[in-house]
């Protein structure tokens, strides 16, 4: 894999694809520069070499329109103070202008160029534009987890015209890592807590992690079409009764790899979908009718502890319960205290995907696992199996 490491930035100019696409306020003020800090590490090894830097990256969905409140313009100051250094922006990313300021540039400077998707043909994966963009550097560094499962013409394409010069940044390659301690080099046993709502978009998850992993706890609202379908009662519990056949093969199919499948036993059931709902602690397959399982109950959560605190490679993606109400939260922050405590005894965690990590943020335990990934679609194809086209990209010499 070829990293930062591996170049000298010396005299050179560094084409980088950042993520920031950042929540500006309503006096597009930068609420929270997290995707900033995360690519400033990648941005100071180039600078600290010689080198320049220039800062390609979409904000927002202008789909091909220069819309104003989009513009990365209103970024600068704060990655100035970020990097603590005086950023340059040029307004626009390809044409004249864009190469005029990227041939300015001295070692030592930074320069932004504005949003990417005010040119329809970056989303469409161009090749004229991902060359005009390739014009302006040397190397090409792809820092950009949240935007590598798009083949987009800043992501991608112009990769193409770096068969030489072309390496992931310290971010994405963290990313990679932490993936890849989960799907290929992880110590044993693995253990996968998913959760979430719904059968239906993370079953291309569970059919690839069963190769992978020894233990499996599924939780969330996938619970009931699994108990159902063992001809459990889940009253008015979230149900895919079409994916009911497919939880079956799911189980079956564990079982012929050795993989230890882990359920809820008991549920937290409320008689609405509600926070001030009535609530009564069931087991899972004798949910009343009227009645829906919002959580896990504290039977289920005493196997997972064990569970959890037993391994040594863990995958969190999804939240046991309907994290977002307060009374349905407590399994969720339960089993972020159980991977805690895994990881303080040696585990490698990682949280990723969608959900997770809201929750894990939510509820402080962001720095008490081992990594937390910044993209959510690119984690969850990376864990059905998919190569991103972003990665293939650098891979491909
Ligand atoms: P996902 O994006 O698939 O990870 O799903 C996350 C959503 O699943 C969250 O909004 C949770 O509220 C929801 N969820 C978790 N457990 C349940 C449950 N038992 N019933 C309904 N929704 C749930």
């Amino acid at each position: 894999m070829k990293t930062l490491a591996d170049i000298n930035f010396e005299n050179k100019k560094a084409l980088i694809r950042v993520d920031f696409n950042v929540p500006l306020d309503a006096e597009f003020n930068v609420t929270d520069a997290n995707r900033i800090e995360a690519a400033k590490p990648t941005i100071i090894k180039v600078l600290e070499d010689g080198g320049s830097a220039i800062l390609m990256s979409h904000l927002g969905r202008p789909k091909g329109a220069k819309k104003p409140e989009l513009s990365l313009r209103h970024i600068c100051t704060k990655v100035s103070e970020v990097l603590g250094v005086q950023v340059r922006f040029v307004d626009d990313s390809v044409g004249s202008a864009a190469q005029k300021a990227a041939a300015e540039l001295q070692s030592g400077e930074v320069l932004l160029l504005e949003n990417l998707r005010y040119h329809s043909e970056e989303e469409q994966g161009d090749t004229d534009f991902a060359q005009q963009l390739s014009a302006l550097g040397d190397v090409y560094v792809n820092d950009a987890f949240g935007t590598a499962h798009r083949a987009h013409a800043s992501t991608t394409v112009v990769a193409q015209f770096f068969p030489e010069n072309k390496c992931f940044g310290h971010l994405l390659a963290k990313e990679i890592e932490a993936i890849d301690k989960v799907m290929r080099t992880g110590e044993k046993p693995v253990l996968a807590i998913l959760g979430g709502a719904k059968v239906s978009s993370k079953i291309t998850i569970i059919e690839n992690i069963l190769d992978k992993v020894d233990h499996l706890i599924i939780g969330g609202g996938m619970t009931y079409t699994f108990v159902k379908a063992q001809g459990g009662s889940v009253g008015e519990s979230i149900c895919e009764d079409d994916k009911m056949e497919l939880a079956l093969s799911i189980l079956e199919q564990a079982k012929a790899k050795n993989v230890q499948v882990h359920l809820p036993v008991d549920v937290l059931a409320a008689n609405d979908f509600n926070n001030e709902a009535d609530t009564q602690i069931v087991p899972v397959s004798q949910i009343p009718e009227g009645w829906q399982g919002l959580d896990a109950g504290s039977n289920s959560l005493a196997n997972f502890k064990t569970v959890i605190t037993q391994s040594k490679t863990i995958l969190w993606n999804g939240p046991i319960g309907v994290f977002e109400m307060e009374n349905f939260a407590k399994g969720t922050i339960a089993i972020g205290n159980f991977v805690d405590e895994a990881t303080q005894n040696g585990a490698f965690s990682l949280v990723g995907g969608g959900d997770s990590v809201a929750a894990v943020k939510q509820f402080g335990f962001e720095n008490k696992v081992s990594y937390v990934s910044t993209g959510g679609g690119a984690m969850l194809e990376s864990l059905e199996g998919k190569t991103l086209p972003g990665i293939a990209a650098i891979l491909d010499a």
